[in-house]
């Protein structure tokens, strides 16, 4: 954590665990109460993404960065902007490639190119500037490759067609998600809080209602892509779907929620491994060969095979798909931190 010399904010970067490769996770423009506060998000988030990467079989650890505001102040623009990125692009640099930092909430592309100037440990710069680009669209197609697994548990078969889709929130993910859930057959209902995403659902015929009423309709998958904490004791009874797959970080109000789902014999799909296309993307920013948009789908397009992975481990323990996919995550850094006591 250091307070930045240009802008007089405070910037973290917290790194969880380099066991499997450098620390990857977004940098967060955010208001907190104080900065105990936004070190405990930045910690909680770096956690998140170790097991994030590792259950997709990345060659990554887990990092995040903050950009902390004190309360009560909007976002900065112009040249106090530009101060404060180059505040957090000295954190990074600071820390010599064992975190590389991404766009996350409250940054954006133009951002990463500004805190480009200060460090080279940054991705998610646009593909024109040998970057991976905006990772919404990746992670749209891998939720739909997670969703297509979830139906060929439950139904025998990944079709889309004449299957009953809700998509909760259409922003940068469920937005381009509905498209192709609506191109590959599908019939949708749609909701959002901004009642001008209703275009979307007239556009592609879809049903258009309020969010509660899309995560308890009458449908076959529901696709949580708004905010986290929506599955919780209250609203598990009352859903009617079979699968959940979605983008929303942190949807189980409580890990005990999981339980609840299983129990009532819905299959859900761990948001961390269904929304990891964006960070599977970044990686392949990383590879030798650089990026290439081609490998990058292919990489993408196999989360499918990583929720068939944690499904089937559920299956073999008799486990929760959550419980299943952090022990996966789990072990795997546990086998990295064995070979490479010293990254751990
Ligand atoms: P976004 O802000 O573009 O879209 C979110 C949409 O949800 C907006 O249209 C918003 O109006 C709507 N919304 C907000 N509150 C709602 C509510 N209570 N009910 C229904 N709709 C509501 O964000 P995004 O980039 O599409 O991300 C969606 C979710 O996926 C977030 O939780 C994000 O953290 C997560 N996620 C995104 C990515 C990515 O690549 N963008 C990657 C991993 C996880």
């Amino acid at each position: 954590m250091r307070r930045g010399r240009r802008s007089g904010l405070y910037t973290i970067v917290a790194v969880h665990s380099t066991a499997r490769g450098p620390s990857l996770g977004g940098c967060r423009m955010w208001t907190y109460s104080d900065e105990r506060a936004a070190v405990r998000d930045a910690l909680r988030l770096s956690r998140a993404m170790t097991f994030k990467s590792a259950v997709a079989g990345l060659p990554l650890g887990g990092g995040k960065g903050v950009i902390m505001l004190p309360a009560g102040t909007a976002p900065p623009a112009g040249d106090a902007r530009r101060d404060v990125l180059l505040d957090f692009g000295d954190t990074v640099q600071a820390l010599d490639g064992a975190y590389i930092t991404a766009e996350d909430v409250g940054t954006s592309e133009p951002d990463m190119r500004t805190i480009s100037e200060v460090t080279s440990h940054v991705s998610g710069l646009a593909v024109e500037s040998g970057g991976s680009g905006d990772p919404s669209p990746w992670t749209a197609i891998g939720v739909e490759a997670a969703i297509r697994v979830g139906l060929e548990r439950t139904f025998g078969t990944d079709s889309l067609d004449g299957r009953t889709i809700a998509v909760v929130g259409v922003g940068h993910v469920g937005g381009p998600l509905a498209e192709s859930l609506a191109a590959g057959g599908a019939t949708l209902v749609l909701a959002d809080i901004v009642d001008e995403r209703r275009e979307l659902a007239d556009r592609l015929g879809a049903q258009w209602t309020d969010p509660r009423s899309a995560l308890t309709a009458d449908v076959d998958v529901v696709a949580p892509c708004a905010l986290g904490g929506v599955l919780d004791d209250e609203i598990v009874p009352q859903l009617r779907c079979r699968v959940i797959g979605g983008a929303a970080n942190n949807q189980l109000a409580a890990e005990s929620v999981g339980e609840l789902l299983a129990d009532r014999g819905i299959l859900w799909v761990p948001d961390f491994v269904a929304n990891a296309g964006g960070v599977v993307n970044i990686a392949v920013e990383l590879e030798p060969d650089g990026y290439d948009t081609a490998r990058a789908e292919e990489r993408v397009r196999a989360i499918g095979d990583t929720v068939r992975t944690v499904l089937d481990h559920a299956d073999a323990t008799g486990t929760t798909p959550l419980a299943a996919a952090m022990e996966i995550a789990r072990r795997r850094v546990e086998e990295a931190e064995t070979r490479d006591p010293a990254a751990a």
